[in-house]
C-alpha cells in the first residue's frame, strides 16, 4: 500500500490483523481408502492489513471463500500455507506460533455476529443467560457483576434491561439481532466479525442494525470484519472493501472508491447486479453476471474470472495477473485495469 494510502488509516490505527499468502484448501477424499485425489482451493493466496478501528468490508457470490478467509485469518481453521498475525498486547504477534493458552485469549479478542442469531441461541436459555454466556465460559465475574453487565450491554445496543428474563423465541428477527450483538461485545472484544448480519432481516429493519453498528464501533473502539453478499450493505458500513472471486480478492480499496471507480470487471459486474434503491432510482433488479462460479477445485488458468469476463484475452487466459495499486491504496488483479473505464454504482 502506498504511504499515501498508509497515511489515511492513521486516523483508525496500526494494523490489527495481517494476512500474507494465505491459503486454505480443502481435500477432495475419493474411494474406499478416502484417497485425497485434488483440494478445494478456498482461500489462495490472500494477502490483507485490516486496521484497528475500521470496518473492514469483505464481498462476493456465495462459495466465494469470503466465510472460510476469515475464519482461516482469526485461526478459526488450520491454514494449509502463508502467515497469520495479529495485534496483541500491543505487538503483531504470529497467530500460528502462538500456544493453546495464547490462543485461547487471542480467541477472546475476537466475536461474531451471526446471520441467523437464533441458531445460536439454545431456545431454553433466557436472554440474560444467552448474554452471559461466553462471561461464565471465560470465567468473568461473579453471579452479580454478570448480571449488571447484562443490563449494561442490553441498554447499548437498544433493549431494556427487564427483557433480561425474557427468552429469545419471544423477540424479533431485528431485536434477537441485537441480543447476538450484546453477546458478542460480553468479553469486550477488539474487533468483530459481521457474517451477513442483516440479509435474514427484514429490508425496514436492516439500516436499523447496520446504524447501531456504526454507532457500538465508535463507542466501544471496535473493529469490524464485516462479510456479505451485497456490495450497497458492505459499502454503507465499510471504510474499505475487499472483493473476492474463487478463493482470491481481486480488488481492494476505500468503499467509496470501489464503489463509485471499480478498477476489476467482476466488481463492476457485482455491480450492476446490486439493485438500486436510492429514491431517485427506479428499483430494478440490474444485469445478472454471466455463467456460473468455476469450480474451486479445478480454477480456470491464468485470470479466474476469465470465462465470465466481457473483456478478456489471450494474456488473461494464460497469465494470473497480481493484485497491485492502481490508484493510491486501490489495488486490483487485472491486467487491464488503466484500460478499462468501468461503470460503478448508482449513488
Ligand atoms: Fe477480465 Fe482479463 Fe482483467 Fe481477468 S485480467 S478481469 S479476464 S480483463
Amino acid at each position: 500500500m502506498s504511504r499515501e494510502a498508509e497515511k489515511k488509516h492513521s486516523s483508525t490505527g496500526d494494523v490489527i490483523v495481517q494476512a500474507r499468502d494465505l491459503k486454505k484448501w480443502f481435500p477432495i477424499k475419493r474411494g474406499i481408502f478416502r484417497k485425497t485425489v485434488g483440494h478445494v482451493r478456498a482461500v489462495d493466496g490472500v494477502d490483507l492489513d485490516i486496521y484497528a478501528g475500521e470496518t473492514f468490508g469483505i464481498v462476493g457470490e456465495s462459495g466465494c471463500g469470503k466465510t472460510t478467509l476469515v475464519q482461516t485469518l482469526l485461526r478459526l481453521t488450520e491454514p494449509t500455507g502463508g502467515e497469520i498475525r495479529m495485534r496483541l498486547d500491543g505487538e503483531l504477534k504470529d497467530l500460528c506460533a502462538l500456544d493453546e493458552k495464547q490462543l485461547r485469549k487471542a480467541r477472546r479478542n475476537v466475536q461474531m455476529v451471526f446471520q441467523n442469531p437464533a441458531s445460536s441461541m439454545s431456545p431454553r436459555l433466557s436472554v440474560a443467560d444467552v448474554i452471559a454466556e461466553p462471561l461464565k465460559i471465560h470465567g468473568v465475574g461473579n453471579p452479580k457483576e454478570r448480571e449488571a453487565r447484562v443490563a449494561e450491554l442490553l441498554k447499548a445496543v437498544g433493549l431494556n434491561p427487564y427483557h433480561a428474563r425474557r427468552y429469545p423465541g419471544s423477540f424479533s428477527g431485528g431485536q434477537r439481532q441485537r441480543i447476538g450483538i450484546a453477546r458478542a461485545l460480553a468479553l469486550n472484544p477488539q474487533i468483530v466479525v459481521a457474517d451477513e448480519p442483516v440479509s435474514a432481516l427484514d429490508v425496514s429493519v436492516q439500516s436499523q442494525i447496520l446504524n447501531l453498528m456504526n454507532s457500538l464501533r465508535e463507542q466501544f473502539g471496535l473493529t469490524y470484519i464485516f462479510i456479505a453478499h451485497n456490495l450497497n450493505v458492505v459499502k454503507y458500513l465499510s471504510d474499505r472493501i475487499a472483493v473476492m472471486y474463487l478463493g482470491a480478492v481481486v480488488e481492494i480499496g476505500e468503499a467509496d472508491e470501489v464503489y463509485e471507480k471499480p478498477c476489476h470487471p467482476y466488481t463492476a459486474t457485482l455491480m450492476q447486479a446490486v439493485p438500486v434503491t436510492h429514491p431517485d432510482h427506479r428499483i430494478e433488479e440490474r444485469a445478472v453476471i454471466e455463467g456460473d462460479l468455476p469450480d474451486p477445485a479445478s480454477p480456470p488458468s491464468g485470470c479466474r474470472f476469465h470465462p465470465r469476463c466481457p473483456f478478456a484475452g489471450e494474456r488473461c487466459r494464460n497469465e494470473r495477473p497480481v493484485l497491485r495499486e492502481i490508484r493510491p491504496g486501490h489495488l486490483a488483479a487485472c491486467h487491464l485495469s488503466e484500460e478499462l473505464e468501468l461503470k460503478g454504482g448508482a449513488m
